[in-house]
């Protein structure tokens, strides 16, 4: 049975080669393992560094220059970027689960210098992504953020899937208009599952889009009730 399912591997790899996720150009055999061809690399649009959720400013501390956001933001790049929202397009509605790998290769470098130039050891802290409500998992499959959180790769990260949970179905936050209507979607529709994971811990919060802050804001608000110490926010774009 193995033999047979290697050989099928084996006849896909050959016959249907992977194509570069956003143009479809044939890859190199070195371009094959992250999905994108070399046009397609894309350049960070935002300087190495954690950023204020509040004040959107560049900040060196966790939490950031407003403490009450009780996290420290980070994101590469701008989600009017149009390949990273391709990308995210292709991971999150198509179901194209190979996206989430250029898109964790990159985070991971973004993530290692950020921290590096911050003097954050990032081996005191553990992943958590952000989690969908279960029946927005039973809809989609998947959840985009635990992909992304998988395909990091860091070892001496710890990654945590089931600690925080969502006790409260939510429309989508990109549906609605302003910062108090997305505050008001979101407040207390997480929960802490597993105190004893959490508490005294750093954590690596992780989701797919910052697109007001006020998802990870909540998120970051139970883990702190569930005694989290040090909370660092990582999405792939921020909307703002
Ligand atoms: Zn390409
Ligand atoms: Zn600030």
């Amino acid at each position: 049975m193995q033999t047979f399912s290697r050989i099928v591997r084996f006849l896909e790899a050959t016959l249907f080669p992977p194509l570069c996720l956003l143009c479809r150009a044939h890859l190199l055999a070195e371009e094959r393992t992250r999905w994108l061809c070399g046009t397609c690399t894309i350049p960070f649009d935002f300087p190495i560094g954690f950023f204020c959720p509040f004040c959107k400013k560049r900040s060196p501390t966790i939490p950031s220059c407003h403490p009450e956001t009780r996290f420290a933001g980070i994101a590469p790049w701008k989600y009017e970027n149009e390949k990273i929202r391709n990308l995210i397009h292709l991971l999150k509605y198509e179901g194209i689960k190979a996206a989430a790998i250029p898109l964790g290769e990159e985070l991971r470098s973004y993530l290692l210098k950020s921290a590096a130039l911050h003097g954050v050891p990032l081996s005191n802290f553990i992943i958590i992504p952000v989690p969908l409500h279960p029946r927005k998992l039973r809809k989609r499959g998947f959840n985009q953020s635990l992909l992304l959180a998988r395909s990091l790769r860091i070892p001496e990260m710890p990654l945590l899937e089931h600690a925080l949970v969502r006790i409260r179905p939510t429309p989508p936050q990109t549906a609605l208009g302003n910062r108090k209507a997305r505050t008001e979607n979101i407040y207390g529709s997480f929960a802490i599952s597993n105190e004893e994971a959490v508490r005294g811990k750093n954590i690596l919060l992780l989701d797919d889009v910052i697109t007001s802050g006020a998802t990870m804001r909540e998120a970051a608000m139970a883990l702190k009730k569930g005694g989290a110490k040090r909370i660092i926010g990582l999405a792939a774009a921020r909307a703002f």
